[in-house]
């Protein structure tokens, strides 16, 4: 019997940045519907592997499989339309537009004959303009944003900045959500909304990848965590078997 395909399968992915080896032959499996977390000390190439995953950086060997497919080497735009999804380490936002307009350049990227309909019949256009706010909207309200639809990204407090930038992602209706540090610099009551909604996200059957520095996040969120160190997976595991791990003890102490 033919096992249902991971989510994302990673195999032997190798990373060099000239005579710098980011990423040095990691493989690991993320399960459909999971948190996966990613964590690891300050440049142990975490980013790295995300900008691999999603196309930015063509890995120097290895393969990544998004459901069984393999996508490594292609592009990014591609990568987005075959279901995975990110937030950056910095918050990238269209900062001169509404809330409810970022989400909707997510939708428009997202359905391509949306964007025909609005190219052949002005009548479809506005129709699907309707549909795109009401969609936009829904997903503003996911992240708790509803309030804040007609208020310019660059107007709203940075931690609403980081749900706006969550809210874009999914529009895309991504198979697999990348999150790269999404809770640096959120104050607590900030913390806590953004785990409420990423396990609003996860109750819709998106699967993630968590990058977080914070422990307690990836305790209570990750279904299963994977360690690097200078490049290499060190560890893996359920979050509190992970913290236990001597290799990852001594990795965070530097010795
Ligand atoms: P992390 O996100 O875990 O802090 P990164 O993936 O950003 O780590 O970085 C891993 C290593 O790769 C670091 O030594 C970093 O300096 C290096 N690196 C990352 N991106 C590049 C790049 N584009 N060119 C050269 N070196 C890079
Ligand atoms: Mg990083």
């Amino acid at each position: 019997i033919a096992s249902e395909p991971k989510a994302l399968g990673i195999r032997d992915v190798t990373m060099r940045f000239g005579g710098l080896t980011a990423l040095d032959s990691v493989s690991l499996d993320v399960q459909p519907g999971t948190i996966h977390g990613l964590i690891g000390p300050n440049g142990s190439g975490k980013s790295t592997m995300m900008n691999v995953l999603t196309g930015v950086y063509t890995p120097t060997a290895g393969r990544v499989l998004l459901a069984g497919r393999p996508i490594q080497g292609t592009s990014p735009a591609r990568i987005a339309s075959q279901g995975i999804a990110r937030t950056f380490q910095n918050v990238q936002l269209f900062w001169e537009m509404t809330a409810l307009q970022n989400v909707k350049v997510g939708l428009h990227r997202g359905m391509r004959s949306g964007l025909l309909a609005l190219a052949l019949d002005t009548r479809a256009a506005r129709e699907h303009e309707a549909g795109a706010d009401a969609q936009a909207m829904a997903l503003l309200e996911l992240v708790g944003l509803a309030g804040d639809a007609a208020t310019d990204a660059r107007d709203l407090p940075y931690g609403k900045q980081r749900l706006l930038e969550i809210a874009r992602a999914l529009a895309l209706q991504p198979a697999v959500l990348l999150l790269d540090e999404p809770a640096a610099g959120l104050t607590a009551p900030d913390v806590a909304a953004l785990m409420q909604v990423l396990r609003k996200v996860k109750g819709f059957g998106v699967t993630m990848v968590l990058i977080e520095h914070h422990m307690d996040i990836v305790m209570a969120l990750c279904d299963a965590v994977t360690v690097l160190d200078f490049g290499q997976k060190i560890s893996e595991g359920q979050a509190h078997t992970v913290r236990n791990d001597p290799r990852v003890i001594s990795a965070y102490l530097g010795t």
